[in-house]
């Protein structure tokens, strides 16, 4: 009996587990283990050879103090019985606090009477914070998914997760519904939920980016929906996107859909360019109707100019001759209010021919030249020796150049007018510069010149005439062609305007 109690002693002490053993009846502790004190980080057996757990401080889990006889060696005592495993959050020797879980057994002798009663003890800090911390994890996700998820719902574009080769609706978001009506969509394969949209091309877009992998991008696409039973089908369009869904090893799963209704926005703007072609349309009508009767009366002013119906006094034929330049330049102002409109709906097409530049410029020159002679201006026209031939529209090339003198000249008082034809060597176009020494263009109006009916100020605009079309003329003209126009100005010192003209093949 002497051994086994030695082994028994030896058992206790070695034990990977807290031991302790208390004494029936007083509950005093009379045995304890290294590894009870390696635990709870003090000594547990006081000299002689006794502790007692009165001097524990320990609490529940819900933080309340553990009172001595609460213990599960006091109660396995008292109720002569097993208690536990309880878990308390132990207040250490050194100070820190760790979880412990303790275990408590009543010890009986032969005739099973209590004589002690023995405890197991446990760390189980690592486990239970490791837990807590899985707790919180889980309780962050939670608070993340709720949060996507509301953004899901509430969110103003349309979302929808497809699954599976079939594209089984899976997830749906309200938006979803806005745009495709209510109806049975979750669980259903697309062609089941969506019928009406078989043939137009959506369901083989989401074959193809489940296939390929590669997301789908459509902008303003049109699709026909029956947003409820038995009504007619109606466009939408939609700006939206198809993405695949991945699994851990990177197989396409499903697909995510997600866009916005911009039927609104595309409505309005086709609404807009329909307004907008029919002011054009309406402009060049009215233009047609102006120049029919000018014609005829300039044809009129011919007659009378040549003297078939009788002769004309000297103020008569004077007379004549300033309604012809009036009604001339009526033509011309009509004229360019034709070009506009037809840029305008794109009824101007360039149609080109090799083009002789350094005669086009010279022609040009000397159709506006007599106006600058008139008003005492120099007036040079630079042209390099060799032609330089250039495949573009002569006509519209003409306009612009016209356009840009006749500004050169209007705003120019004394000076000069300058012309340039010039190659560029470096992408064997051509430059044509018109520059004068005229009223020049403020830094803060040089932006708005180029935009239809922008003058600079109404007062000059009045005191020269014009319709504040020519220079817009001239660059939807310069475009058009493949060129590109640039302005430099100062106010007091005159412009320069250059004219890019690339090469077209
Ligand atoms: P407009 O019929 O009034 O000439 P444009 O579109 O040709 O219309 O020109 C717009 C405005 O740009 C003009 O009203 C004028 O204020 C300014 N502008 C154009 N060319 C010149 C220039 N060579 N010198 C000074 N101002 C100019």
């Amino acid at each position: 009996a002497e051994t086994e109690r030695g082994r028994l002693a030896a058992i206790i002490a070695h034990a990977p587990v807290g031991i302790v053993i208390a004494e029936a009846p007083s509950g005093r502790i009379v045995r304890g283990n290294a590894m009870v004190e390696r635990i709870l980080r003090h000594p547990v057996l006081h000299s002689p050879d006794t502790g007692a757990y009165d001097e524990w401080v320990a609490f529940h889990p819900d933080g309340r103090r553990v009172e001595a006889r609460e213990y599960p060696l006091a109660r396995a005592l008292a109720e002569r019985r097993p208690v536990g495993p309880l878990e308390f959050l132990y207040q250490k020797g050194d100070g820190s606090r760790g979880w412990v879980q303790i275990s408590g057994a009543p010890i009986r002798d032969s005739q099973g009477e209590v004589v002690a009663a023995l405890a197991v003890l446990e760390d189980i800090d690592a486990d239970k914070r490791a837990a807590q911390e899985r707790e919180h994890l889980l309780r962050a996700i939670e608070v993340e998914r709720l949060r996507l998820r509301e953004v899901f719902e509430k969110a103003p574009a349309f979302m929808a997760v497809l699954r599976g080769p079939e594209h089984v609706f899976e997830l749906v978001n309200p938006s979803f519904f806005q745009l495709v009506g209510h109806r049975e969509i979750l669980g259903r394969p697309v062609h089941q939920a969506l019928p009406e949209v078989e043939g137009q091309g959506f369901f083989e877009l989401l074959d193809r980016v489940y296939r390929s992998g590669e997301p789908f991008f459509g902008q303003e696409m049109p699709v026909r929906l029956q947003r409820e039973p038995g009504a007619p089908r109606e466009e939408r369009n939609v700006d939206f996107v198809y993405q695949p869904m991945r699994d851990a090893e990177g197989r396409v799963t499903g697909l995510i859909a997600h866009g916005v209704d911009v039927t609104d926005q595309v409505r309005a703007r086709r609404a807009l360019e329909e307004t907008s072609r029919a002011k054009s349309d309406f402009l060049a009508t009215m233009s047609h109707e102006l120049r029919t009767p000018l014609n005829a009366l300039l044809g009129y002013l011919d007659l009378l100019d040549l003297e078939i119906a009788g002769q004309l006094s000297r103020a008569q034929r004077d007379q004549v001759a300033r309604s012809r330049t009036a009604a001339l330049h009526l033509l011309q102002t009509i004229e360019e209010i034709l070009t506009f409109s037809r840029i305008e709906t794109g009824g101007e097409q360039p149609r080109y021919a090799p083009v002789d530049l350094g005669l086009l410029v010279r022609e040009a020159a000397a159709l506006l030249e007599p106006l600058a002679r008139e008003k005492g201006l120099a007036y040079q026209v630079e042209v390099p020796p060799a032609p330089l031939v250039l495949r573009t529209d002569a006509a519209k090339l003409r306009q612009v150049l016209l356009n840009l003198l006749s500004n050169a000249v209007k705003f120019t008082d004394r000076g000069e007018v300058r012309l340039r034809l010039q190659a560029s060597p470096a992408d064997a176009g051509a430059c044509l510069q018109v520059c004068d020494t005229g009223i020049g263009i403020a830094p803060e109006a040089l932006p708005r010149i180029f935009e239809p009916f922008w003058q600079v100020e109404q007062s000059t605009a009045r005191r020269v005439g014009g319709t504040g079309l020519g220079l817009s003329v001239v660059r939807r003209l310069a475009t058009l062609l493949g060129g590109e126009i640039r302005v430099q100005s100062e106010p007091g010192r005159g412009s320069c305007f250059e004219v890019e003209l690339r090469v077209e093949s």
